[in-house]
């Protein structure tokens, strides 16, 4: 693998080594290679079968119950001084953008003759998403999951279990997600023959980052229609949505990549990723992440567990790199203000992770002024309730 940056076409496919200009590739150990080709190879040849096409579109559709609609946020824009639309992932069935990979990749582990789905979690989402695909399709399902985190996101665990899943702890390291992570990494190799391993974000060794963003970019085609039916034809001046992996911000961007519109990602202060710009490898890829003066991976730390990853998907790295996209942090209390105001102005309780999105829209409110922003709302508040009881009643 070398560090030459290809020319990659914007939003395209990546170069054959899974590379987004100097970003991506495949940094793993020699016995993950064949098993990575392996599903390249699996997802190159499904995509272009029309077959799985229509039967993913078929499961989207009367299962996860897209297309979700686009709606205009009358009170919230009035609020802020400018027109705002929400594209509305939080309507799909599971309550989040996460459905659209899980069943995506799900339906290829099926054509792969795959039974037993792997998949590691943070705060639980990723691995309930999971959860659901594997007993919808009948398959064994079992999903690391860091020991802190099994302790703090316990109904999330009860929820895997009652979905017929086995939620495994990761006991080492800061027992979080990323430990989590190479230990599913570790059941693949070990497992490969019959296990698939269902990556959770746009990020991972290729071809998971440009698998998943494909997964992902049903949510930008739809919107892309949407708006141009709310603004005559037009897009909106600005669209943002949150960063933790990445999955769903790449996935609305890409509805909209080619045109003039801005493209914003929000990241927590606490784990801002690409706004350090620090490149190194992590997971399998090269991109930009968190880390000290001597090249060891921080803690990211974040009001919303679902954010809380040190690292972000190559593709965004990319997008920062060539200008094409940009990225905010914001603190979390400006989070906190952003998911009340929602539920507030618009009777929807957001996820604090597409609060963030929205935290950035309040501060930046006088650049705004007079455009039209549509805010990719990835996922609904029920999750967060109980912790914005504790935050708001200590406040
Ligand atoms: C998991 C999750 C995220 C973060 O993941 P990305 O891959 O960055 O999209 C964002 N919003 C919601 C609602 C989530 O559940």
């Amino acid at each position: 693998m070398t560090d030459t940056a290809p020319q990659t076409p914007l939003m395209g496919d990546p170069s054959p080594e899974g590379r987004f200009g100097q970003f991506g590739g495949r940094f793993v150990p020699e016995t993950l290679v064949p098993a990575c080709q392996e599903l390249e190879k699996a997802f190159r040849s499904a995509w272009g079968d029309p077959e799985f096409r229509a039967e993913l579109h078929d499961l989207l559709t009367n299962y996860a119950g897209r297309p979700s609609p686009v709606t205009e946020a009358k009170r919230l824009g009035e609020e802020l001084g400018y027109r705002v639309l929400l594209k509305r992932e939080d309507l799909n069935h599971t309550g989040s953008h996460k459905i659209n990979n899980v069943l995506g990749q799900a339906l290829l582990a099926k054509r792969m003759g795959k039974t037993r789905l792997i998949a590691e979690t943070g705060a639980g989402q990723h691995g309930v998403a999971t959860a659901t695909a594997a007993a919808l399709f009948g398959m064994d399902c079992i999903v690391y999951m860091g020991e802190v985190d099994i302790k703090r996101q316990e109904l999330n665990v009860f929820r895997m279990n009652l979905l017929g899943a086995e939620v495994v702890p990761a006991m080492s390291g800061s027992r979080t997600l990323k430990d989590a992570v190479n230990e599913a990494m570790r059941d693949w190799v070990a497992k490969v023959e019959d296990s698939y391993y269902c990556l959770g974000s746009a990020m991972g060794p290729h071809p998971y980052p440009w698998m998943v963003r494909t997964f992902h970019e049903v949510i930008g085609a739809e919107a892309r229609e949407q708006c141009a039916a709310l603004l005559d034809g037009g897009v909106p001046d600005v669209v943002t949505a949150c960063v933790g992996g990445g999955s769903n911000a790449i996935g609305i961007f890409s509805g909209f990549a080619d045109t003039d519109a801005e493209l914003v990602g929000v990241e927590p202060a606490g784990g801002a990723a690409v706004g350090r710009k620090v490149p190194g490898v992590v997971h399998g890829s090269k991109s930009y992440l968190m880390q000290d003066e001597v090249g060891q991976v921080l803690e990211a730390e974040s009001i919303s567990a679902g954010l809380d990853y040190p690292g972000v998907g190559p593709e965004h790295a990319h997008l920062a790199d060539i200008g094409r996209a940009r990225y905010e942090p914001v603190t979390d209390a400006e989070v906190v203000e952003a998911f009340q105001l929602m539920s507030r102005t618009e009777g929807i309780i957001p996820a604090l992770e597409p609060a963030h999105a929205l935290a950035w829209m309040m501060r930046d409110r006088e650049a705004l002024a007079g455009k039209t922003v549509l805010l990719n709302l990835s996922g609904r508040g029920d999750k967060d309730v109980a912790q914005m009881m504790d935050v708001l009643r200590n406040d």
